[in-house]
């Protein structure tokens, strides 16, 4: 048997993922006493940690730093007992009661209920040359990478509220930014695209998709464009690409376990956190294709830990 990575076997409530909405149900069920643990997996915070200025989380009048945020919801958690466990859960069992997890230390830990707050991860193009540079010239994160761009010519690709952003952003290091988006309208809210629009440095490639990343393991070059009108071709110098096209539903875990829609997203029994299976809930972008937002996503947490509590009161678990 490995090592125990926690503090304790059995849990009454063990929370799964840890941006808003799982810091959030942690908050709620340690104030209710219930002693919960909080599995924080391979990226601690959340998504919130790779985004720069957040202005639109209530309470904070000058905005906050993503990653400042996430480090006082953890705090908060755990100023009332919250157990936070740096590891990620890699299988689970809930064909019986308590359910099992597994984590990567290989350390098994039951639980009488589960939040799963797992978030949504970043989507690619999915051209191969995409995987193969990634890290060289190809990002899908700005605010990790935009440092490495200095003084140089990069691309966004997308037309999301996130290309606008990240965007806007990199212009506070490239020497000019491009935004590559395979259509001329926009998804993103129009005052990012005004914002984005006003920036001297932002440039457009509107009704391109991007065929082809061009460049070797020591840089990229650039990017080989097809007009979705036209259906020509061409080549755009650049030497960083970053991919800025939505996110996906983590739920790799919970798959053929737990029922889901056609791309991913768990499905609750809406206004309640309530999964297919009995003692099992979900919050936040795991189960969101629509608000997608840190507020949105902490409201459910919330919800998630009030179901959770009352459950296990009805299951006479205190
Ligand atoms: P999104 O709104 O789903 O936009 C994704 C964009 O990428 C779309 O323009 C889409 O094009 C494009 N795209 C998708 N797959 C593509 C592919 N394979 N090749 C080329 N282009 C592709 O995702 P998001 O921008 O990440 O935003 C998600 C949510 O977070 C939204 O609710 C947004 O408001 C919110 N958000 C808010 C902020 C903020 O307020 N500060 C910042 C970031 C995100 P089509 O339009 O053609 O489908």
């Amino acid at each position: 048997m490995p090592p125990m990575s926690t503090k304790k076997n059995h849990y009454k409530v063990a929370i799964v993922g840890s941006g808003p909405a799982g810091w959030t149900a942690a908050l709620y069920a340690s104030r209710a006493e219930l002693s919960p643990v909080v599995f924080e997996g391979p990226q601690p915070g959340g998504q919130l940690t790779i985004t720069t200025e957040v202005e639109n989380y209530p309470g904070f009048v000058k905005g906050i730093q993503g990653p400042e945020l996430m480090d006082i919801f953890r705090d908060q958690a755990r100023r009332f007992g919250t157990e936070v466990v740096q590891e990620t859960v890699v299988r689970v069992n809930f064909d019986v009661r308590p359910f099992g997890l597994v984590l990567d230390s290989g350390t098994i830990v039951q639980a009488d209920s589960i939040i799963v707050s797992t978030g949504a991860s970043a989507k690619l193009l999915g051209i191969p040359s995409e995987t193969a540079l990634m890290g060289y010239g190809v990002s899908a994160c700005a605010t990790c990478d935009g440092f490495f761009f200095k003084g140089k010519e990069v691309v966004v690709v997308g037309g999301g509220d996130t290309a606008m952003e990240e965007a806007t952003f990199l212009t506070k290091f490239a020497s000019k930014v491009t935004i590559i988006h395979r259509r001329e309208v926009f998804r993103a809210s129009k005052i990012m695209v005004e914002r984005a629009e006003q920036n001297p440095k932002i440039h457009w490639l509107l009704n391109y998709t991007v065929e082809e990343i061009l460049g070797e393991k020591n840089g990229v070059r650039g990017v080989r464009l097809r007009n979705a009108v036209t259906n020509a071709e061409m080549e755009y110098p650049a030497q960083g690409i970053f991919v800025a096209i939505g996110h996906e539903p983590n739920t790799a875990l919970f798959r053929g376990v737990l029922d889901m829609n056609e791309v991913g997203y768990l499905k609750v029994a809406s206004p309640s956190t309530r999964t297919s299976i009995e003692g099992i809930f979900a919050a936040g972008d795991v189960c969101d294709p629509t608000y997608r937002q840190a507020i949105s996503a902490a409201g459910e947490g919330c919800k998630a830990a009030i179901d959770a509590e009352r459950w296990l009161a009805h299951k006479g678990i205190h």
